[in-house]
C-alpha cells in the first residue's frame, strides 16, 4: 500500500510517500512559500535531488505540482494518481473529540474546522490540504492524524486549569498538548529499547517548537504545551512559561497593544529574543566565543528542561529514561549534556563520550549502570502518521 503524508502548513506543503507495511520511504520532499512570488519545489527520491521553482499561488497549486512531479515521466516515482492509496494528513487541532487517528468524513472535516478557533493558524492550512487531496486523489482513503490526540490520557488534574469550571465546561478551555505524534513515536521506540512494557518516560521534543511529554505504560499523562503551544519550555522564538500578569502590565501600564504582546510572546521570544539568533548553532558557536547572552540562554533553556524532568519525574514516582529528539535534541550534545549533569539525585549517571560520539537513529548517552537509561532516539513524524494510516485502514 503506498501511502502519502501531508503537512499542510500556512505556506507550505510537506510531504512523504511510503511504501506500508514495508516502511519504505519512496520520495519526500516539500513545497515552501506558496502565495509568495517564487515558491520552491523540493523532491528527494531514491536517484534523485530535486529544486524547482515556480509561482504558485495558493495550496492546490502547490499540491497539484507535487502531483505533477510525482507522476512526471522522468522525475516522478509513480504512474497513475490511483497508485496511492491512502492520504495520511497531520492535524494539529482535534480538540477532545479525537482520541485516534481516524478515517475523514464531511463531519469529521466540520470538528476540524470547529477546533479552527483552537488553532486558528494550524487547522484552516491543514483543513485545506484534506480537501486538495480529495480533489486530486479520490479514489485514496483520506485519514487525519492529530498532534493532540496523543495527550488525550492526560488526566484532568493534569489538563484542566484552576480558573472557573464554566471555561472549561463550556468553552472547552484546557491543556491539550501537541507534538504527540513525536512524542508517541520515540517513547515506543523507547520502550522497546528498555524491553519494559511497564515503564516511566520523559520524551524531550527540542526543534523549532519545544515541548516534554510524561509518558507511563506508553500513554501522555503530562506535557508542557497548553492550550496552545506556547507554555513551557524556551522554544526558537516563543517564551515558554510565564507570569500572566506581565500581559496586563504590558498592555495597561505601558501601553502596548495586546497584537503586539502576542507578537512578542510568539514570534521576537525564546532564544530569539534572549540572543538574537534563532538557530541553536549560531547560539552555540556566539555561546564558545564568550557571547555572554547567549551563554546564559542556554543556560535558561537547560534549567527549564531540567525542572520539568523533575516535576515529570515526581508525577510519575519515578524514572526508566529520558529521551531527547527533534532538531536540537537529536544534535546538541551541548545542550543534552547542561540538561543531564548534576542528576545523580535521580539516578541519571551521565556519558560525555558516548554524548559527543553516538550516531544512528537511536542511541544512549548514560554510563554503563545508570539507573536512568538517557536516550536519542531520532523522531520521524511522517513514518508515524503512515503507520498510523495503515494500521486505521487494515484493522477495517
Ligand atoms: P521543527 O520544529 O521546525 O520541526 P526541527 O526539529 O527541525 O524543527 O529543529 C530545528 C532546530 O534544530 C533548528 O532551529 C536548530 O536550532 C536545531 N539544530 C539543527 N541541527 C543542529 C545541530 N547540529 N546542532 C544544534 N542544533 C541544531
Amino acid at each position: 500500500m503506498k501511502i502519502l503524508v501531508l503537512n499542510s502548513g500556512s505556506s507550505s506543503i510537506k510531504f512523504q510517500l511510503l511504501t506500508m507495511p514495508s516502511e519504505q520511504v519512496v520520495c519526500s520532499g516539500m513545497v515552501e512559500r506558496i502565495g509568495s512570488e517564487i515558491s520552491i519545489l523540493r523532491i528527494k527520491t531514491e536517484t534523485q535531488n530535486i529544486k524547482e521553482e515556480y509561482s504558485l499561488k495558493t495550496h492546490k497549486d502547490g499540491l497539484q505540482k507535487i502531483v505533477d512531479l510525482l507522476l512526471d515521466p522522468e522525475k516522478g516515482v509513480i504512474q497513475k494518481p490511483n497508485e496511492i492509496n491512502a492520504v495520511g494528513h497531520r492535524v494539529v487541532h482535534g480538540g477532545d473529540s479525537f482520541a485516534d487517528t481516524t478515517l475523514i468524513t464531511p463531519e469529521v472535516k466540520e470538528e476540524i474546522m470547529e477546533f479552527a478557533t483552537l488553532a486558528p493558524l494550524h487547522n484552516p492550512h491543514n483543513l485545506q490540504g484534506i480537501q486538495v487531496s480529495e480533489q486530486l486523489f479520490p479514489q485514496a482513503e483520506q485519514v487525519a492524524v492529530f498532534d493532540t490526540a496523543f495527550h488525550q490520557t492526560i488526566p484532568v488534574k493534569a489538563r484542566k486549569y484552576a480558573i472557573p469550571n464554566t471555561f472549561y465546561s463550556e468553552y472547552g478551555i484546557q491543556a491539550y498538548g501537541f507534538h504527540g505524534t513525536s512524542h508517541k513515536y520515540v517513547s515506543e521506540k523507547a520502550m522497546a529499547h528498555l524491553k519494559k512494557e511497564k515503564s516511566k518516560i520523559i520524551s524531550i521534543h527540542l526543534g523549532n517548537g519545544c515541548s516534554m511529554t510524561a509518558v507511563r505504560n506508553g500513554k501522555s499523562v503530562d506535557h508542557s504545551l497548553g492550550f496552545a503551544p506556547s507554555n513551557g519550555l524556551i522554544m526558537g522564538s516563543r517564551s515558554g512559561d510565564i507570569d500572566h500578569s506581565l500581559i496586563f502590565h504590558l498592555v495597561d501600564t505601558l501601553g502596548y497593544k495586546l497584537e503586539e504582546v502576542n507578537q512578542m510572546l510568539n514570534r521576537k521570544s525564546g532564544m530569539l529574543g534572549l540572543t538574537g539568533y534563532n538557530d541553536l548553532r549560531d547560539i552555540q558557536s556566539e555561546a564558545e566565543n564568550g557571547n555572554l547572552d547567549c551563554l546564559l540562554a542556554l543556560e535558561m533553556n537547560a534549567y527549564r528542561v531540567k525542572k520539568y524532568i523533575g516535576a515529570y519525574a515526581a508525577a510519575m514516582n519515578g524514572l526508566d529514561a529520558i529521551v531527547f529528539t527533534a532538531g536540537i535534541g537529536e544534535n546538541s550534545s551541548l545542550l543534552r549534556k547542561m540538561v543531564c549533569s548534576h542528576m545523580e539525585y535521580l539516578g541519571v549517571r551521565f556519558d560525555d563520550v558516548k554524548n559527543e560520539s553516538g550516531s544512528g537513529s537511536i542511541f544512549e548517552i548514560n554510563a554503563d549502570g545508570s539507573e536512568v537509561k538517557v536516550l536519542v532516539i531520532a523522531t520521524n513524524e511522517e513514518l508515524e502518521i503512515a503507520k498510523q494510516a495503515y494500521s486505521v485502514l487494515s484493522t477495517g
